[in-house]
């Protein structure tokens, strides 16, 4: 196991573990430094933060805010964001609303399909977090229309099926923005996916992206992810040293599937925390 953790999530947003609980179970998985990315929210910072304390693991504040570029979604991390300041706490209320909406009206349109699930009980799986699809996914399952998360996804959920629904548009620039006034560091989230022959792909064009969110405040990028090989992750270090990015990494531990990798199971170096305390640091002068 690996002794750092940049990117899990809890029921701040949609993951299955609470704060304390995340933590905890990192301490048991000698995890040593861990950073707390809920979507859109920083409720679950707090809490994790004391567990921290009675654990002995190093939590660093965090959050992963959902972005849109067009035909593709882009996730923007903040590390050492303040949870206190105001105008991040608007702003992440403000999308968490839309993602409300959203699931209201994927439920609609499920129903209209012939599989219906109750909204309230999709809001009731989220729970205090920030709702998604994947709650949508665990009412589809629940209700017996699916079989299983994934199929959730490929029959009605998934991008490019019928009951996907379009988020509230943010654009990953505004959250460099809104992450960098909060006094955070903005790192792009796994940047890299794979077409069906195995070969890199990017969601989204990086050259032609990176030097925008760079002016707005970008300073990391991902490159240590689950299912990142190793050509990837020398693709990625060689983007970062390109555009002077810092390099981070985690598991996007959700502990929803029984397929997913457990905290810490992905090599991040310790460098990495090292750098972006760093950055933190430099912003702070
Ligand atoms: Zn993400
Ligand atoms: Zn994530």
């Amino acid at each position: 196991m690996n002794q750092v953790d940049l990117h899990c999530h809890t029921t701040a947003s949609d993951g299955r573990l609470d704060p304390a609980t995340l933590i905890a179970r990192a301490a048991r998985l000698a995890v040593k430094v861990i950073a707390v990315t809920d979507h859109d929210s920083t409720d679950g910072v707090a809490p994790a933060l004391a567990a921290g304390q009675t654990w002995g693991v190093e939590v660093i504040p965090g959050v992963e805010i959902n972005t849109d570029v067009p035909g593709a979604e882009v996730h923007v991390l903040g590390y050492y964001v303040d949870p206190a300041d105001e105008t991040l706490a608007r702003e992440l209320a403000r999308l968490r609303e839309g993602r409300i909406g959203r699931a209201r009206r994927m439920a609609e349109i499920l129903t209209e399909m012939g599989a219906p699930v109750d909204f309230r009980r999709i809001l009731a799986i989220a729970g205090d977090g920030a709702v998604g699809r994947p709650h949508v996914a665990r009412a589809l399952v629940e209700a017996g229309h699916v079989a299983t998360f994934d199929e959730a996804f490929q029959r009605y959920i998934g991008r490019n099926s019928p009951a996907y629904v379009e988020r509230l548009r943010f654009s990953p620039a505004e959250a460099c923005r809104l992450i960098r006034q909060a006094g955070g560091v903005p790192a792009l989230a796994h940047p890299v996916s794979y077409d069906h022959f195995g070969a890199i792909r990017t969601a989204f064009g990086l050259d032609e992206t990176l030097p925008e969110l760079c002016a707005a405040g970008l300073l990391g990028i991902e490159a240590y992810y689950p299912g990142y090989d190793a050509v990837t992750i020398e693709f990625i270090l060689g983007v970062a040293r390109r555009y002077g990015l810092v390099v981070t990494g985690g598991t996007d531990f959700h502990g929803l599937r029984p397929s997913e990798l457990d905290l810490g199971a992905v090599y991040v170096p310790m460098k990495a925390v090292r750098s972006l305390r760093a950055a933190w640091e430099q912003l702070r002068q």
